[in-house]
């Protein structure tokens, strides 16, 4: 433990951020790391508690009470060393991670939590800066290949692992650039691209084979950003010894209301991706753009948020949010909730420069104007008891919407991804393969896995990297009959 008194003298200390209007001006980050004394002080308030909670609270169960204890003792490298045992990408956790670490933080029982991501945040990008963060090529090869399915988080660390292992790690993406969601849905502005280029570079170094624009199905139902092949899945069957399906769950949530063909209406998948190659510097021939338009975005989770934020920057002449649930109270009762991740209302940085937001709304339709496109939405308001919803009579009203935003999640992988494989669905339609045990991430079908929000389900970026690495795991185990990889 750092300082013993810690906890009792030092307050918790924010990261800061570039004012609201400033920073709408570009998608660049704009939340700063602390410097090394505030990330010390702030580390100085861990009180080393016998249970850390904060350690179960973190899907990758980082080492928190040790990290805060070096970087009290401004002891970086090993800091740096103890993040990364239990972390592949820190990088991206430090940034966008909502961090139910803090939520079973036991400050946060009576207080603040110790502002554990922010921690994070810095021992990682100071261990870039120092160049501490090498590539850590296998000391000898094991002569097997892996095939890793879609480059997001989870397959990512995965694929990592495995190479770090000595296998022949090939990681397959059916878009033109690397990253899954990383790249293609969070935007600039919370995650800077440069950090997946960067760790891209370190896995090859490592022995890592990319192939982009290669999507591994059937013909019929291909898709990817850019131009792409079809790999059919018999294929890496023949070339591999194992195969990890990693490819997300990619089928968004619909709303199918009267007016949902409009001209207008889009999944929030068909805006946010767009962003992210105009900012590479792709030219595209017609972005959907919110400028001037009156935004209404369906959906109150992180997608939706970072709508909201991309709106906003565009440059729309008003951004509204609704979701169907009732908003939540401003404080959770922590006597009943602690240490887990409670329902609270949460602002994010996007709706703090600038949104109208309103809960328990259902919209009912959408309204044309004469040349067919969306003009309007009509939406009633709804009663919420014992979790059951009614509408309230004669609450109709409707808000002017050049652009609808449709951002109420994702049901499932895509059907025909897990088809083509042959995989086996759980009730909720995603892959089915259990996580614990040694059929841990194994389908139905022999020597494929899966990992990530493919086989949970939508998630978090700290869970598809603990997936990942759990089943880099088990496919080593699978192929050497023992691993000495990390669960
Ligand atoms: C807009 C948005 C914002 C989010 N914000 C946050 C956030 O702030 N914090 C957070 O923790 N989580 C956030 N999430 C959730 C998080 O991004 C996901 O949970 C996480 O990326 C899942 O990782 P994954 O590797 O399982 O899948 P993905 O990141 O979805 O990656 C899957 C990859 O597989 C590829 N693929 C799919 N099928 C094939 C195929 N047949 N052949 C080849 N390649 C294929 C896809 O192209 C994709 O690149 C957000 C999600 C969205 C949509
Ligand atoms: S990965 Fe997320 S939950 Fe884990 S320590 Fe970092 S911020 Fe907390």
């Amino acid at each position: 433990m750092g300082k013993v008194t810690g906890f009792l003298e030092f307050e918790r200390i924010a990261e800061s951020v570039e004012p609201a209007n400033e920073r709408k001006r570009h998608w660049r980050e704009f939340v700063r790391e602390l410097d090394d004394g505030a990330a010390q002080t702030q580390a100085a308030r861990c009180m080393d508690c016998g249970v850390p909670f904060c350690h179960n609270g973190c899907p990758v169960n980082n080492l928190i009470p040790d990290f805060n204890d070096l970087v009290y003792r401004a002891d970086w490298k090993r800091a740096l060393e103890s993040l990364l045992s239990t972390n592949n990408f820190p990088e991206f956790t430090g940034r966008i991670c909502p961090a139910p670490c803090e939520a079973a933080c036991t400050l946060n029982i009576s207080g603040e939590a110790v502002g554990i991501k922010s921690i994070e945040h810095k021992i990682i990008d100071k261990g870039w800066e120092e160049g501490w963060v090498r590539p850590q090529p296998p000391a000898r090869l094991t002569g097997k290949r892996i095939a890793v399915v879609g480059s997001g988080p989870a397959g990512l660390a995965c694929a990592q692992q495995l190479a770090r292992a000595g296998h022949g790690v090939t990681v397959f993406e059916k878009n033109d650039r690397l990253g899954g969601l990383l790249r293609y849905g969070i935007p600039d502005f919370k995650l800077d691209k440069a950090l997946i280029d960067r760790r891209i570079v370190q896995m090859r170094a490592e022995g890592v084979a990319f192939r982009t624009g290669v999507y591994v199905g059937n013909a019929t139902d291909a898709c990817g950003i850019g131009q792409f092949t079809v790999m059919n899945p018999a294929q890496l069957h023949d070339d591999f010894d194992a195969i990890v399906v990693a490819g997300g769950a990619e089928t968004p949530r619909d709303l199918p209301v009267p007016g949902r063909e409009l001209a207008g209406v889009h999944y929030a998948m068909d805006f946010l991706p767009q962003q992210n190659r105009a900012n590479a510097g792709d030219a595209l021939e017609q972005q959907l753009l919110a400028t001037g338009k009156h935004v209404v975005v369906i959906g109150g989770g992180d997608t939706g948020s970072d709508c909201v934020g991309t709106s906003n920057r565009h440059g729309a002449a008003s951004v509204t949010q609704f979701e169907l649930l009732p908003m939540p109270p401003k404080h959770e009762d922590k006597a009943l909730v602690w240490p887990y991740w409670p329902l609270k209302l949460r602002t994010s940085s996007s709706h703090e420069e600038g949104c109208q937001r309103d809960w328990s709304v259902a919209t009912k339709r959408f309204n044309a104007d004469d040349q067919g496109r969306v003009q309007s939405l009509t939406a009633v308001r709804l009663h919420w008891q014992n979790g059951k919803m009614s509408e309230v009579a004669g609450s109709e009203f409707e808000v002017r919407a050049d652009l609808v935003l449709l951002a109420m999640g994702f049901t499932a992988p895509r059907a025909n991804v897990l088809d083509a494989f042959g995989l086996e669905r759980d009730p909720r339609g995603n892959a089915k393969a259990n996580t614990e045990g040694a059929d841990g991430y194994r389908t139905n079908v022999a020597k494929v896995f899966a990992a990530g929000d493919m086989r949970r389900g939508q998630s978090l970026v700290v869970w598809a990297i603990r997936e990942g690495r759990q089943c880099a795991q088990v496919v080593d185990e699978f192929l050497m009959g023992s691993s000495t990889l990390p669960r």
